[in-house]
């Protein structure tokens, strides 16, 4: 693997606007208001893995930030489903939301309808940061396949490694603006005003399926369905692991030390 590309130190595009990511927030014939900026070189196109809770959602945030690439997220999508009417919910998306509220998988079907009903997000000019998806081995196989189609290429793969009893710690004090989205944490990542959103304004709420019990149920999960995807992106060459202990800054500058060794 050899990228040879720009990946920069700190924010390289200052406060140029974020992508609104409707088109892969709302799908179908959605386009996004905000587009993504151009990259300052080729675009990435990056998955993210590792276990819930280890902080893949507050990097998203920062590669996005630098490389102008949109955070795409299954998660996010699910979320948004929520302010439908029920009216407005597919059975297909009720039953999602029922799973997740559990912290158990839905189903690989749901999950690749709803990418592929996004496949112009694949190949967007701003490149892209898949974070939750895939979560299969079945659902990295399909996406091979829509990007094989479209004529793109994955990038890099990062997999983010940490101790179980740390990301337990993570999770509990995990905090998302019900409106953006933007992740905090009360103690390493604490909002200036405590309970609301730097970005919006928006209410910080904690989330349902980061209540003990789901939380148990998704960590079970990871390790079942999950973890074989870091052999399968071993075998394609993709997969560059980091250790995902210390401030968001710090892992952002490991992963960057990392990439730029690609
Ligand atoms: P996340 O925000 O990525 O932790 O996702 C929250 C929940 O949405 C998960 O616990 C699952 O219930 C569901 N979900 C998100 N992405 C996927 C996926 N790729 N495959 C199956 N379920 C998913």
């Amino acid at each position: 693997m050899k990228n040879n590309r720009f990946f920069p130190k700190m924010d390289a595009v200052g406060e140029m606007p974020k992508s609104d990511r409707t088109a892969w927030l709302k799908g179908g014939a959605f386009t996004c208001k905000v587009p993504p900026r151009t990259p300052l070189d080729k675009p990435w196109r990056i998955v993210l893995i590792g276990a819930p809770g280890i902080g893949k959602g507050t990097q998203a945030e920062l590669l996005s930030e630098r490389l102008g690439a949109c955070h795409l997220s299954t998660g996010d999508i699910f979320r948004a489903s929520k302010c439908l009417q029920p009216s407005e919910q597919s059975p297909a998306i009720k039953e999602a939301m029922a799973l997740m509220k559990e912290g158990k998988l839905v189903s690989d079907t749901t999950v690749l309808n709803l990418v592929r009903e996004r496949v112009g997000c694949m190949k967007c000019s701003g490149g892209f940061l898949l974070d939750g998806f895939p979560r299969t081995i079945a659902q990295a196989e399909a996406l091979d396949n829509l990007l094989l189609s479209e004529k793109v290429k994955l990038s890099v793969v990062f997999n983010y490694e940490l101790p179980v009893e740390t990301i337990i710690a993570r999770i509990s004090g995990r905090r998302t603006c019900s409106n953006c989205k933007a992740v905090y944490h009360v103690a390493t990542r604490p909002s200036s005003v405590p309970g609301v959103c730097d970005h919006c304004g928006g209410k910080l709420v904690q989330r349902e399926d980061d209540q003990p019990e789901a939380v148990r149920v998704r960590m079970k999960t990871y390790a079942e369905s999950t973890r074989p995807l870091i052999d399968y992106y071993k075998k394609q060459k993709l997969l560059v692991t980091i250790q995902a202990e210390g401030t968001p800054e710090e892992i952002y500058q490991r992963t960057r030390l990392l990439a730029l060794t690609l």
